[in-house]
C-alpha cells in the first residue's frame, strides 16, 4: 500500500503561492465534518488561498450558524457548479472520512481528479493509497482537533480567530459528546483553552447545535422511544427501528435524528445501542457502544459500514423488518462480546 506523505511536508507550500483549494467532507455532514472543513477554509483563506467548501449532500439546519456555512456548495443541488470548481482545484482536502464512497455521488469525481489530494481523518481503515499527503489518527477525538494541530504545527496558530475557533470547537465538542467520551484527551482540553483565548462564546455554540430544533423533533423522539425501541436484555442491547411512516408523520428532516441512537445507552447495563431508519434510498444504521464492544467491526461485518470503535454507521438496501431480523441474528453470533 502506498503511504501518504506526512502533512508536515505540505507546510512550506502553504505560504509559497496562492492555490485554488477545495475542502470536502462526508455526506450528511455532522458538526465535526462541517466544523473542521470550515475551520480549515478560514485558515487557508487567511494565507491567501482561494478556498471553496463542498458538501456531498445537504446538511442539518443546526449547522447553518457556522461562519462560512452559507457559501458551502451542496454537490447534489449544484453539481455543475461544484464540478467546475473541482476541475480547477489544485489541492483537494478530504476531511472526516476514510473512503471516497462516503461522499456518495461525488465519489467518482473525487477519485478521477489528479490534483494534490490531502486526507485528514480519524476513522478506521482509511483509503490512504488515494492520497498524496495526509494524516489519519484513529484514537484522535475529532477531525477538528487534527485541523487545529495542523494549523498550530504549521506555525500559524496566531491566525485562529473567533470564526475558526467556533467551527473547530463545534467539531470537537460534538465528537467527544461534550467532552465526556474516552477520546477526550488532555490535548483536547488544551486545544479548547487556546480556542477560548480568541474570546468566542462556547455556550452559544452548544445552544446552536443542541437547542435549535422544532417541536416536531422532540415529539418524534418521545414517540420512537415509547413505541419503536426494543430492549434485548439478554444481549445488553437496545434497538430502535424507525419506519418511513414515522419520518413522514413527524416531518423529520436531515439532522433531526442526530443523537437519537444515544438514548438507549443511558439504560443501566446496556452496552450496545442500534438505530435503523428507513431513508428514501436505503436503510441507514447507527451503532453506539459503551466499553469494549467494537461497533466498527460489527458495522463492517454485517451492514456495509464502519466508523469508530464506539460509534459506527452502516446501510442496507433491504427493508426495515428484514434489517431488524438480520441484526438479531448478528447479535446471536456476537453474543459473547456483549456479556
Ligand atoms: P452515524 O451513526 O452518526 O451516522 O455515524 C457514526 C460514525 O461512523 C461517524 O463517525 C461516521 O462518520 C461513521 N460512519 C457512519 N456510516 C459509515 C459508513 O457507512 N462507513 C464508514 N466507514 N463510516 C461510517
Ligand atoms: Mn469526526
Amino acid at each position: 500500500m502506498r503511504l501518504m506523505k506526512p502533512l508536515q511536508e505540505l507546510f512550506p507550500f502553504l505560504t509559497q503561492q496562492p492555490r485554488r483549494v477545495v475542502v470536502t467532507m462526508h455526506q450528511k455532514p455532522d458538526p465535526d465534518a462541517m466544523g473542521s472543513s470550515l475551520g480549515l477554509a478560514h485558515f487557508l483563506r487567511k494565507l491567501g488561498h482561494e478556498v471553496t467548501v463542498i458538501s456531498p449532500t445537504n446538511w442539518a439546519d443546526f449547522l447553518k450558524w457556522m461562519p462560512g456555512c452559507k457559501q458551502v456548495i451542496d454537490y447534489e443541488a449544484a453539481k455543475e457548479r461544484a464540478d467546475a470548481v473541482l476541475d480547477q482545484a489544485e489541492w483537494l482536502f478530504c476531511l472526516d472520512f476514510n473512503t471516497f464512497s462516503r461522499t456518495r455521488h461525488m465519489a467518482a469525481k473525487l477519485q478521477s481528479m489528479s490534483c494534490v489530494k490531502v486526507l485528514v481523518d480519524h476513522h478506521e481503515e482509511p483509503q490512504t493509497a488515494a492520497f498524496t499527503y495526509g494524516i489519519s489518527v484513529i484514537p484522535m477525538s475529532s477531525t477538528a482537533e487534527l485541523i487545529y494541530q495542523f494549523i498550530v504545527d504549521s506555525g500559524h496558530g496566531n491566525l485562529i480567530d473567533i470564526a475558526t475557533a467556533e467551527c473547530l470547537y463545534a467539531g470537537v465538542m460534538a465528537d467527544t459528546g461534550s467532552f465526556r467520551f474516552s477520546v477526550t484527551s488532555s490535548s483536547v482540553h488544551e486545544m479548547v483553552a487556546h480556542l477560548k483565548k480568541t474570546g468566542f462564546d462556547h455556550s452559544r455554540v452548544h445552544e446552536q447545535i443542541y437547542d435549535n430544533f422544532l417541536e416536531n423533533r422532540l415529539r418524534f423522539i418521545g414517540h420512537v422511544l415509547s413505541n419503536r425501541m426494543e430492549v434485548l436484555y439478554e444481549y445488553n442491547t437496545a434497538i430502535i427501528a424507525v419506519p418511513k411512516s414515522d419520518i413522514l408523520k413527524y416531518n423529520i428532516r436531515t439532522g433531526d435524528t442526530e443523537g437519537l441512537v444515544n438514548y438507549p445507552l443511558s439504560i443501566l447495563g446496556i452496552k450496545l445501542a442500534a438505530l435503523v431508519i428507513d431513508r428514501d434510498e436505503e436503510r441507514k444504521w447507527s451503532f453506539r457502544s459503551k466499553g469494549d464492544f467494537d461497533c466498527n467491526s460489527f458495522a463492517r461485518k454485517y451492514f456495509e459500514g464502519g466508523g469508530h470503535f464506539n460509534a459506527a454507521g452502516g446501510r442496507s438496501s433491504e427493508g426495515v423488518d428484514e434489517n431488524v431480523r438480520k441484526f438479531k441474528l448478528a447479535l446471536k453470533e456476537t453474543a459473547s462480546q456483549l456479556q
